[in-house]
């Protein structure tokens, strides 16, 4: 039996209505979309139709989308596109300090390169920046705010609009994020006064290697990449167009059913915890929860993704629960790209928890082809793993 996948915010299936779409695309339908011939002005077409589909969901125009490699790109396009040629020492990009490292590092670089000063803005205990301490750091004068729309750990939801005022005030441009959130967490470019906004397709059942970036028309924006004149030269090199074309179609599968399937993930996402909580003495949620505790910073805000689950499981670290379930349940410890390190999550840390207490969490996230009967046998599988870890055979089960 395969394991039972919940690591959905380190990838996703690709949605088989995407891989239909994509189908022809790697096989006889090989049009290079810059070649004048009648297959390369069909490849061209796919890419426009894929982009207009991206920009429906977004809220934006297609002529506002590149297209990139994924999220990892598009964070470091926005940062250094937008900054490399001007920063100087009295440059300020204002993040927080639950940034993906697509975005903290190369803002960290441009700070070693030209001098310019990185403002990292603190997250209270659910992982969520003050608005408070965001109003002061960006009315002290920012070039660029790049925050995300939701945390890929403890799944935060960031206020998006009031920085986007904020932003505006001064006079600075926002970046987002949007690689967790798309689709899940309602958010309108048009509405939001951003002014770029990074998504990937493997995190929406698109496949994996394809992103975009959407860029307010008039942003001034430069290429990292130098090359031809693909998506208005800001991203040279051949299209990839089956990615391409999947991206599209992953996007306007979420555009037609994002809202029902918030529910759906919403449902398993809970379930697991009610399991869990039953099941396993002692757990510790990490971050806010509806429901659950209702500390949200304002009320009616969104503060977590729907399908994001982090516990802490005291007295066992979380790398040995994963291990212990390796071949039946897939989740993690936290962020993919930083697993393999021994540390503590600077995630959690950020949002005040001990060494000891991010060394005992594990990450859940919950997609769209699960079923309930998996939650219930996952949930089964992790507390008997847990029982066997502490050693005990007093635990309920
Ligand atoms: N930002 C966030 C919030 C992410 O979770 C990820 C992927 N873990 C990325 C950026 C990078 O995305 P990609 O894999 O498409 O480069």
């Amino acid at each position: 039996m395969p394991a039972i996948y919940l690591d959905h915010h380190a990838s996703t299936p690709v949605d088989p209505r995407v891989l239909e779409a994509m189908r022809p695309y790697l096989g006889a339908a090989c049009g290079n979309p810059s070649s004048p011939h009648s297959d390369g002005l069909s490849a061209n077409s796919a890419c426009d139709r894929a982009r207009s589909e991206v920009a429906r969901l977004l809220g934006g125009r297609p002529d506002e989308i590149i297209f990139t490699s994924g999220a990892t790109e598009s964070n470091n396009l926005a940062i250094l596109g937008t900054l490399a040629r001007r920063a100087g020492r009295s440059s300020r990009i204002v993040t927080s300090a639950v940034e993906h490292p697509s975005v903290r590092e190369p803002a960290r670089a441009l700070s070693s390169w030209s001098g310019l000063t990185v403002v990292t803005l603190p997250v209270d205990r659910g992982g969520i920046v003050r608005l408070a301490d965001a109003e002061r750091a960006i009315g002290q004068g920012a070039d660029l705010v790049t925050v995300q729309l939701a945390n890929n750990e403890i799944g935060s939801i960031q206020p998006i609009e009031e920085l986007g005022r904020m932003a505006r005030a001064a006079g600075a441009l926002l970046h987002v994020d949007a690689t967790q959130g798309l689709g899940k967490v309602p958010f309108d470019v048009s509405r939001s006064g951003v002014s770029l906004v990074s998504l990937s397709g493997h995190k929406i059942h698109g496949p994996k290697g394809i992103g975009a970036l959407w860029v307010k028309k008039g942003t001034q924006i430069d290429p990292i990449l130098y090359g031809g004149e693909q998506e208005h030269g800001l991203r040279p090199g051949t299209h990839n167009v089956p990615g391409i074309v999947g991206l599209g179609s992953a996007c306007a599968i979420l555009s037609g059913e994002g809202t029902k399937e918030a529910e759906h993930l919403a449902h398993l996402r809970d379930e697991l915890f009610e399991r869990l909580l039953a099941l396993v003495p002692g757990i510790v949620l990490n971050g806010y929860l509806e429901g659950y505790n209702v500390q949200a910073p304002r009320p009616g805000m969104r503060v977590r993704l729907t399908n994001n689950l982090n516990l802490q499981i005291p007295g066992l670290r979380g790398k040995e629960v994963c291990e212990a379930l390796k071949g039946r349940v897939s989740f993690s410890t936290g962020s993919a790209c930083s697993c393999k390190k021994p540390t503590p999550s600077a995630v959690l840390k950020a949002a005040g928890l001990s060494d000891e207490e991010a060394l005992s969490s594990v990450r859940f996230g919950v997609g769209r082809f699960n079923r309930r009967e998996e939650i219930r046998t996952a949930a089964e599988e992790v507390a008997r793993a847990v029982r066997s870890l502490r050693g005990r055979s007093s635990v309920a089960a």
